[in-house]
């Protein structure tokens, strides 16, 4: 008898494991592709609960991989229509351990965000992917898109920035040398050397002993569609001591600050890296500015890394790395900016050398060289920068 409660008791459990093991399983409903105005696909994949979740990206061709934890899938892939969208084709498949693999094949390199969704009356749990076109973002890391070879090859353009200026004398130095004169002999220095090279423009936002707001000074920039911005100041200190050059980019601080005045001034800025954010809802807005600055960010520091290593082959340095801070004329969210403290004006042997017309004409030769580091490896979408590295890599 007893071995026949052992033979019930192993029946029911083998029939009742597959259950007890479905009920745990999380199930894809269904898979909805959108194309959103304005170059973004919207790929929605509806769930019956929260899941654990994964993503990565494959080059070559370009894939976005999700991986979905004890997930089965009920989706009929025929139905699907790319039409108009980043998307080439989706793929699903059981990865290990009941983990669904989704792969969907991009048509080109496309900047992507993920988010969740609470259920609500109308859907389920939701994993949203937001594909937005490359070229948005002008300032990012990848290769440059092959077909911008043929858009053309304009100047790459610098806008100068020459700190304080009339009213405002910045810092003076122990010999009474203002940091607003020195800086500007700089800059047009800078200008002269930069509009000497081919295929780069430079423009100065202060030609003159001038006052103008650090508002104005991004304003310049934008207007003058800036490719870098580069603000030149001396800096100083109490203690005279402190010496040498120093380069900053801008903080994270200082980045989401800005995000919220763009969010909130949507009059006021309305464009970002060439795109149009009149017609945006405060999500899209928001995501493109935070893609758009994190992008910024990293080149920044690139390019004050190079530009950085060109002044300490001859100049003392106050700080071996850039920095970042919350400094107002570094934050356009779509311009890789930085500020460079030529040296401390407070410091005689500083002052001396920010004074003299070689040291001046050397420190910008320095300044240049790293820009057009800069722009070898980062070369702005449609410049003959761009076009020569399409050449290169074709
Ligand atoms: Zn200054």
């Amino acid at each position: 008898m007893a071995r026949f409660y052992k033979a019930c008791f192993i029946f029911l459990m083998v029939m009742l494991l597959p259950k007890m093991a479905f009920a745990s399983v999380n199930l894809l409903s269904d898979i909805r592709i959108g194309k959103q105005p304005q170059s973004h696909t919207r790929v929605v994949l509806d769930l019956a609960k929260t899941a654990d979740y994964r993503t990565f990206r494959l080059h070559n061709p370009e894939r976005l991989v999700i991986d979905i934890s004890d997930t089965e899938n009920k989706v009929p892939l025929n139905h699907l229509n790319y039409r108009d969208t980043y998307i080439k084709d989706i793929r699903i498949g059981e990865h290990k351990n009941h983990t669904l693999r989704i792969v969907l094949d991009l048509a080109y390199p496309v900047n992507s965000k993920i988010s969740t969704l609470k259920a609500n009356s109308l859907y389920g749990e939701r994993i949203l992917l937001d594909l937005y076109k490359h070229v948005v973002i002008t300032t990012l890391s990848q290769p440059v898109m092959r077909a911008d070879a043929n858009q053309g090859e304009r100047d790459v353009v610098v806008v100068i920035d020459p700190g304080h200026g009339g009213k405002d004398p910045g810092a003076t130095g122990p010999g009474g040398i203002h940091e607003k004169d020195v800086v500007l002999k700089i800059a047009e220095d800078l200008q002269k050397q930069v509009n000497q090279q081919p295929h780069m423009k430079a423009v100065l936002t202060r030609r003159h002993d001038n006052y103008i707001s650090l508002r104005q000074r991004l304003a310049i920039a934008r207007k003058n569609k800036a490719d870098i911005f580069i603000a030149i100041h001396a800096d100083a200190f109490k203690e005279s001591s402190s010496h040498g050059a120093s380069v900053y980019a801008l903080s994270l601080r200082g980045a989401s600050s800005e995000q919220a005045r763009w969010l909130a001034e949507k009059e006021n800025y309305s464009e970002l890296g060439g795109v149009s954010l009149h017609d945006k809802g405060n999500m899209l807005r928001s995501v493109l500015i935070d893609l758009s600055q994190t992008a910024t960010i990293s080149s920044s520091l690139l390019l004050g890394k190079d530009v950085l290593t060109n002044i300490g082959q001859f100049s003392r340095l106050h700080y071996r790395k850039v920095e970042q801070a919350a400094f107002v004329v570094l934050k356009s969210p779509d311009i890789p900016s930085i500020l460079i403290e030529t040296g401390f004006i407070s410091n005689p042997r500083d002052e001396k050398n920010l004074n003299s017309t070689a040291y001046q004409k050397k420190l910008a030769a320095a300044i240049l060289k790293g820009i057009e580091h800069y722009f070898n490896q980062r070369p702005p979408v449609g410049t003959y920068f761009a076009a020569r590295q399409a050449k290169r890599h074709a």
